[in-house]
């Protein structure tokens, strides 16, 4: 072997572990989830490679994790013989923590004063292979990817540095050594090198994992004879497979933590099963945070695709549309072929009707939600709502749907956010649009001229301030009959909603001014079509207003920027 290259952590990375291995958790058997979690993923793309490529050298016969424990030198070691890393990937992905998003995470983490919430943000982060820094002072990755002829060993103290070398003699896979801190050091910690212990957790939080994770155990028999054997320690079955009813919310939620790496639970999941001509089953979830890669380019979908029960690919967009694309979970279809490529998914016909039933699923829990319960559905919506909104411009097969379960801020609450239906039980007699003004912020918004007569007439007024908002409003003709109406725009006819309601005041107003109304449309004849009397201010002189199929000023700046 060649000999070891030290090398130092990032400023961020060492941070960000120093908080975690210190600060935050305080269920620390959950290092062992992640370390499963990360064996089971390696044998899911062995497997899958070796279908795809046969001249992969590699021996796919017996596919497992293996849990080795040893209670006189303190170490837990966890092995799979997956797919392995080369050793520019070790480097790559073990080697940093700078996952994308880091820096803002220590952002917030600054900012925030809340144990409870930070906990929640770097849960939400996810620790992965570092989580094993809670329970280890010493941490050694070893490691051959299937293929190749060396392999690399990692190795660290979880402080500055850590060291890398490339070794000749590796079994395929990785195992993952760690040198257990001393109890007494941590009197929280349990005894990790116990196979009862182990074999608890692992049931606790890996039951379903779909490879054997085998450990030696004790047993003793009827005649109180104790002997060592390696057993299987969980049950490998699909939880998306079984029937509701027989799956516990502890199951759930454990099993959404080890699809979609985050550390909180769901708040929400969704199983379902069709049966028939396409039999397909899919457990899906609504996290209880937005990634913080949301509105990046890169931002991947959650969910999998599974064909009877083999795992097929990660971040499958046929699936769901992408205003849903923070939904993470599996869908195991019976009937396709293992063989089955992104451009096939795309075009086949069975896959576009389960996608379209899974929207309308994902749509009806959020709808149940906004009855059932409406905190969680704030929740929600402050999270995801922006995304979803996306879905008014994109799914118009939907539009209605998600208008129903859409919410937005208006000028009847400071504090909360208003349903369509809503608004329209508080619309006035004789109001027949929904009003809204879109803009950048609250504060903007709420500050404009035009809002106004509105506020002094008692009528409501959306306030969008979401770029997305601009656009849906754009092309969505109306909610429930009733036409969205920008007050910013054209002659929204107030007059009518006046007291008297006599229209001889305007009349005269109209000729008194006239000859100002034609030297401004002279002087102003360049920048603007019209001057005109209005009704809609109170205290403001004078203020610009759009024609109705003028797009609205927040598009504007939009596709200034994007250079149109
Ligand atoms: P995550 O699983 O969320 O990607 P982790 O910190 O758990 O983050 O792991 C980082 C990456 O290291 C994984 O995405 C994977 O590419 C690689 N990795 C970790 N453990 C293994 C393993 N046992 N076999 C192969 N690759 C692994
Ligand atoms: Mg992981």
């Amino acid at each position: 072997s060649t000999q070891a290259e030290t090398f130092e952590f990032q400023a961020e990375s060492r941070k960000l572990l120093q908080l975690m291995v210190h600060a935050i958790y305080s269920n620390k058997d959950t290092f062992l989830r992640e370390l499963v979690s990360n064996a089971s993923d390696a044998l899911d793309k062995v497997r899958l490679e070796s279908f795809r490529d046969k001249d992969l050298e590699v021996d796919t016969s017996d596919l497992r994790i293996l849990i080795e424990a040893d209670r006189e030198h303190r170490t837990l070691t966890v092995c799979d013989n997956g797919i392995g890393m080369s050793r520019d990937e070790v480097q790559e992905l073990i080697g940093t923590i700078a996952k994308s998003g880091t820096a803002e995470l220590l952002q917030q983490l600054k900012d925030t004063k809340d144990g409870a919430a930070a906990q929640e943000l770097i849960g939400q982060f996810g620790l992965g292979f570092y989580s094993s820094f809670m329970v280890a002072d010493r941490v050694t990755l070893l490691t051959r990817r299937a293929g190749e002829d060396t392999g690399t060993r990692w190795d660290s103290t979880g402080e500055g540095t850590y060291t890398i070398e490339t070794v000749d003699e590796a079994p395929q896979g990785t195992a993952v050594t760690l040198h257990l801190k001393a109890e007494d050091q941590e009197d929280s910690l349990l005894d990790y090198t116990d196979s009862t212990t182990i074999t608890n957790i692992v049931k606790r939080y890996s039951d379903f994992i779909s490879w054997p994770i085998r450990m030696e155990v004790e047993r003793t028999d009827s005649e109180g004879e104790t002997t060592r054997q390696i057993e299987t320690i969980n049950s490998m079955k699909a939880l998306w497979a079984r029937p509701k009813e027989e799956v516990d919310e502890e199951e759930y939620r454990e099993f959404y933590k080890h699809i979609s790496h985050d550390w909180n639970d769901p708040l929400e999941t969704i199983h379902l099963r069709a049966e028939g001509t396409f039999e397909y089953q899919a457990l899906l979830f609504i996290p209880s945070m937005a990634p913080f890669d949301l509105f990046t380019r890169e931002a991947k979908r959650g969910v999998q695709l599974y064909v009877k029960r083999v795992f097929i690919m990660d971040d499958c967009e046929a699936l769901l549309p992408e205003y849903l694309r923070f939904v993470k979970g599996v869908v195991d279809a019976q009937d396709l072929s293992l063989n089955v490529s992104r451009e096939i998914l795309q075009q086949d016909r069975q896959i576009q009707m389960m996608r379209r039933r899974l929207v309308k699923k994902v749509l009806s829990t959020v709808k149940e939600l906004m009855t059932e319960d409406p905190d969680r559905y704030a929740k929600f919506w402050d999270q995801f709502g922006q995304a979803v909104k996306e879905g008014l411009v994109n799914d118009i097969d939907n539009r209605d749907q998600i208008l129903e379960i859409a919410s937005f801020e208006s000028t009847h609450d400071p504090e909360s956010k208003t349903t369509l239906r809503q608004y329209i039980e508080r619309m006035k007699d004789g109001q027949d649009s929904i009003y809204y003004i879109t803009g950048s912020s609250r504060s903007k918004v709420e500050n404009s001229p035009h809002i106004e007569a509105f506020r002094d007439k008692g009528l409501e007024v959306l306030l969008l301030t979401d770029p997305v908002d601009e656009m849906w409003v754009e092309s969505a003709p109306e909610f429930d009959g009733k036409r969205f109406q920008s007050i910013a725009k054209g002659q929204v006819d107030l007059d009518e909603q006046d007291e008297d309601g006599s229209g001889t005041e305007r009349a005269q107003q109209e000729q008194e001014f006239a000859e100002v109304l034609s030297w401004m449309s002279t002087k102003l004849a360049d920048d603007v079509k019209e001057v005109r009397l209005s009704s809609r201010l109170s205290t403001s002189p004078a203020c610009v207003v759009g024609d109705n199929d003028d797009i609205g000023p927040t598009l504007e700046k939009m596709y200034r920027a994007m250079g149109h």
